[in-house]
């Protein structure tokens, strides 16, 4: 791969550096793509919606299925590439996982399909429900699981006819520009480009949103962003996916078994070391069982290996960005005023930031009320399980929350009184491709995954006859 290439036939004038978190260092160059690439990648891309849009659907399903298997083959090159670029870990849940999860996606997505829907045929004539693709749709996606997320907006959109101008990250864009080279290699011309660029002059991810030419806007990021993202595609109308922040609350009753959950509460935390947006972000322990709970939670983590992701050995990688990294450690830092640092607190070199446990916090401190999205876990202390639902549901966000109990019966039993997208009965953060993932409140607009993921990427038509 040529990473100073431009995507498909376009002049990128300048192109930027893109390093590793681990190191500093650049792992290669993205191109810095104008205003005038993007009109020309969406005016190929609605060339192409003209014949992929009237494919069979047989076909359709065919090609996601060869972009599934190019994705498998190529499943090393591209974990490497994740590692290099966004700094997790090849091993335990870091970049070879992330792809697997790709590749695992991108079949279900292509097995998936939606049928024609008779809703009446009597005498009186014939009602069908017909789905039809949209026609370009851009995707914008962040750093934290470049391929993962890529996939998981590029799959649906392709399976069911529409064309794809997808923009990642400008901290992660080398492993997408060789995903999207991947399936081209499969697919026929201009069903999937790649954009990028650094966000400093130009704002791709903003020109995508206003642009008239495309129909559709899929966008996994911030709050912050994503509410700029609507407001800029109001103009044109555009279909909107919206999965953003999250605050997840666990709540741990009196009944759970702390050394049987430690392993599932550390993972619920500080997967992709905490980066992730339906990580467990606050931890609510019954007070008769808080000192067990963190007891047994500090002595799981402190067996993590972290360090560079591209030795085979870690586990746990730096934080992505500097950016990312100031927030953790203000966040840290006002914490440690107030609580008991129970592991961690310390910014190591360069980017690495240890998991870091903190007990004794409450609602007024900021690694509570703010999404922190780094592996800093803030355990707080309830009594009374009224309470703790309760702020568990005091945030604007409401993309994930969990339950910790041995009581299974009553867990799926508190589950309708937690105000969010997903709930988890002693685990955090578990998805899978036929299950539909999407946040309540303002952690988003619509789902991904399964039929109803599928289906937001259709218009509907209904034919009487
Ligand atoms: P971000 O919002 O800063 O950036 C996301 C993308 O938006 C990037 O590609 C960026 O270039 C682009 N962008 C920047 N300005 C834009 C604009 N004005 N209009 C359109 N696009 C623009 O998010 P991030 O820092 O990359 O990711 C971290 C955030 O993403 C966290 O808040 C996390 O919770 C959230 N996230 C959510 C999910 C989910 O599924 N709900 C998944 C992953 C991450």
């Amino acid at each position: 791969m040529n990473l100073h290439t431009s995507p498909e036939g376009t002049s990128a004038r300048t192109s930027f550096a893109v390093l590793n978190p681990a190191t500093a260092k650049a792992v290669g160059h993205a191109p810095n793509n104008t205003l005038a690439d993007l009109d020309a990648a969406v005016a190929r891309a609605q060339t192409a919606f003209q014949t992929w849009s009237q494919t069979p659907d047989a076909d359709l399903q065919a090609y996601c299925t060869k972009v599934a298997e190019a994705i498998g083959t190529h499943a090393e090159e591209l974990a490497q590439l994740v590692t290099q670029e966004q700094g997790k870990s090849l091993n335990g849940l870091g970049s070879r996982w992330e792809i697997g999860g790709a590749q695992a996606w991108a079949g279900y997505t292509a097995s998936l399909s939606l049928p024609v829907k008779t809703l009446q045929d009597t005498d009186q004539g014939r009602v069908e429900l017909h789905r039809k693709p949209l026609g370009v749709v851009g995707s914008i996606t962040p750093w934290n699981f470049p391929v993962m997320i890529a996939v998981w907006h590029i799959l649906p959109a392709l399976r069911t006819g529409n064309t794809v101008v997808v923009k990642p990250s400008p901290f992660t864009p080398l492993a997408t520009i060789r995903l999207v080279e991947i399936m081209q290699s499969v697919l026929p011309a201009n069903v999937v480009q790649v954009v990028t660029g650094d966000d400093k002059d130009i704002n791709l991810g903003a020109a995508m949103s206003a642009h008239e030419g495309i129909r559709k806007i899929v966008f996994t990021g911030s709050c912050a962003t994503g509410r700029r993202v609507m407001q800029t595609a109001a103009d044109t109308m555009k279909r909107l996916t919206l999965e953003l922040g999250g605050n997840d609350a666990g709540i741990v009753l009196p009944d759970a078994d702390p050394a049987a959950i430690a392993e599932g509460l550390f993972w619920g935390a500080f997967i992709n070391n905490g980066q992730t947006c339906a990580a467990m972000k606050r931890l609510y322990v019954h007070t008769s069982i808080y000192d067990a709970v963190c007891e047994h939670l500090v002595a799981f983590a402190k067996t993590i290996p972290v360090g560079d992701g591209q030795d085979e050995r870690s586990i746990l990688g730096p934080i992505q960005n500097q950016k990312q990294f100031d927030k953790v450690a203000r966040l840290v830092e006002a914490a440690k005023t107030k609580g008991r640092v129970l592991l961690g607190g310390q910014a190591g070199e360069g980017l690495f930031y240890p998991p870091t446990i903190i007990a004794d916090l409450d609602a007024s401190d900021l690694l509570v009320s703010e999404e922190q999205f780094g592996p800093a876990l803030p355990v707080i202390r309830y009594s009374d399980l009224d309470e703790a639902i309760a702020a568990a549901n005091a945030s604007e966000n409401g993309l994930g929350g969990s339950i910790w109990t041995s009581d299974i019966v009553k867990g799926r039993a508190l589950a309708n009184r937690l105000e969010c997208g997903s709930v988890w009965i002693n685990k955090h953060g578990a998805i899978q491709p036929n299950a539909p993932f999407g946040g309540v409140k303002q952690s988003g607009l619509g789902v991904e995954f399964s039929e109803e993921g599928l289906a937001e990427y259709t218009d509907i038509q209904v034919v009487f006859s």
